[in-house]
C-alpha cells in the first residue's frame, strides 16, 4: 500500500566535527520518502522555491517517488542550518528559514486524497493537519515533530496529535512535550493526547516503543563511524512506516519488526552527508543489517 507524506524539502547547511557542507539536499520529507521508497510507493506533498536544484527533483523521480504534490512556487526553498558537537545525539539549530513554507497551503492532488497510510513528517503542525483533513479515509496516521514546533506552536501540535495513531519523536522532545522528566510517565501523558503508540528515538542508544500495556526496546546498529546524524530520525520513520504500509499489518510483532527496519535505514544515513549513503545501498545490505541487529539482542531464556 502506498504512503502519502507531507513534510519539508530543504537545503541544509551543516557542520559536524568531521566536516562542513552548504545547501545540500535535506528536509524531513526528503529523507522519509527516500527511505520508505525501499519498501513501498510514496506520494510526496511539499513545496520548493525557484532555487531548488533540478538534480534533486530528478533524484526523487529516479526513486519512483510520486511528485504530483511537489509544488514549485516563486520564492526561496526552506533552509536549515545546524551544528553538532562531539555529542552527535544533539542537533543545535543555528537558523531556520521557512521561506516558501510560510505561506504553503497544501492542496492534495485527487489521487493523494485516497491515501490509507499517511505520514505527517516534521513541519508546521497546521500544515500537517490541513493535509490530513483532505484525505478521505486514512487507515494509519503517523507523525513526527521537533522542539521548534513544540515550543512555537504547541496548541496547534496538540490538535494535530489528537488525529494521529503513532507519534515518533526524540527523547528530549518527549520530555519537552509532556513537561515531565520521567520518560515512562511522559509517554503516558503523550499517549493521552491521542497517539496509541509512541516511538521514542534515543540516537545512539536506540528506540523505545510504548503501546497499550507494552514497551519494546531496540538498540541502534553499532557503527564505528557516525559522520552526520542529520536525517536519522526521518530515515528511521521512512523505514518503520514504509515497512508497515508494505505489510499492512500493525500487530505488536510487526510493529517491532518495523522498528528494526527503521533502525537499519537510519544506520546508513548517518554514514555520509545528506542522502548520499541511501543513494548507494540495496535491499541486500538492508536485510544483512536487520539480521545483525536480531543477533545483537538475542539471549537465552530463564530456566
Ligand atoms: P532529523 O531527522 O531530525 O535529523 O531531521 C533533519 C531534517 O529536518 C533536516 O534535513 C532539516 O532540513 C529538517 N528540519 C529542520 N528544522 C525543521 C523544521 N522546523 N521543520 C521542518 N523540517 C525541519
Amino acid at each position: 500500500m502506498s504512503i502519502l507524506v507531507v513534510g519539508s524539502v530543504a537545503l541544509d547547511s551543516i557542520t559536524t566535527p568531521f566536516g562542513r557542507v552548504e545547501e545540500i539536499l535535506g528536509g524531513s520529507a526528503s529523507y522519509f520518502s527516500t527511505s520508505a521508497s525501499f519498501f513501498t510507493d510514496v506520494n510526496l506533498l511539499a513545496v520548493i522555491g525557484e532555487d531548488f536544484p533540478q538534480e534533486h527533483v530528478d533524484f526523487f523521480r529516479s526513486r519512483k517517488i510520486n511528485l504530483d504534490g511537489l509544488m514549485r512556487v516563486p520564492g526561496k526553498t526552506f533552509r536549515w542550518r545546524g551544528r553538532y558537537e562531539y555529542d552527535l545525539n544533539e542537533a543545535h539549530t543555528l537558523e531556520t528559514q521557512l521561506n516558501v513554507f510560510e505561506t504553503f497551503n497544501p492542496q492534495l492532488p485527487e489521487d493523494y486524497r485516497r491515501a490509507e497510510y499517511v505520514f505527517l513528517a516534521n513541519i508546521d503542525p497546521d500544515i500537517q493537519r490541513e493535509a490530513l483533513s483532505q484525505v478521505s479515509s486514512p487507515k494509519l496516521v503517523a507523525c513526527d515533530t521537533m522542539n521548534f514546533w513544540i515550543a512555537g506552536k504547541r496548541e496547534a501540535l496538540i490538535r494535530t496529535l489528537a488525529l494521529v495513531d503513532i507519534l515518533i519523536i526524540n527523547e528530549a522532545e518527549v520530555r519537552q512535550l509532556a513537561d515531565e522528566p520521567n520518560l515512562v510517565k511522559a509517554a503516558a501523558i503523550i499517549r493521552s493526547f491521542g497517539p496509541q503508540t509512541l516511538v521514542v528515538k534515543r540516537g545512539e542508544y536506540g528506540v523505545l516503543m510504548f503501546g497499550e500495556g507494552s514497551i519494546f526496546s531496540a538498540p541502534a546498529y553499532p557503527l564505528e563511524e557516525v559522520f552526520d546524524p542529520t536525517g536519522a530520525g526521518d530515515t528511521f520513520a521512512g523505514g518503520f512506516f514504509g515497512y508497515l504500509a508494505a505489510t499492512q499489518n500493525t500487530t505488536e510483532e510487526n510493529l517491532r519488526k518495523a522498528i528494526v527496519f527503521g533502525t537499519v535505514m537510519a544506520s546508513f544515513t548517518v554514514e555520509k552527508f545528506s542522502l548520499d549513503r541511501l543513494k548507494e545501498i540495496n535491499y541486500q545490505e538492508i536485510s544483512d543489517r536487520f539480521r545483525k541487529i536480531k543477533l545483537l539482542t538475542e539471549f537465552a531464556d530463564l530456566n
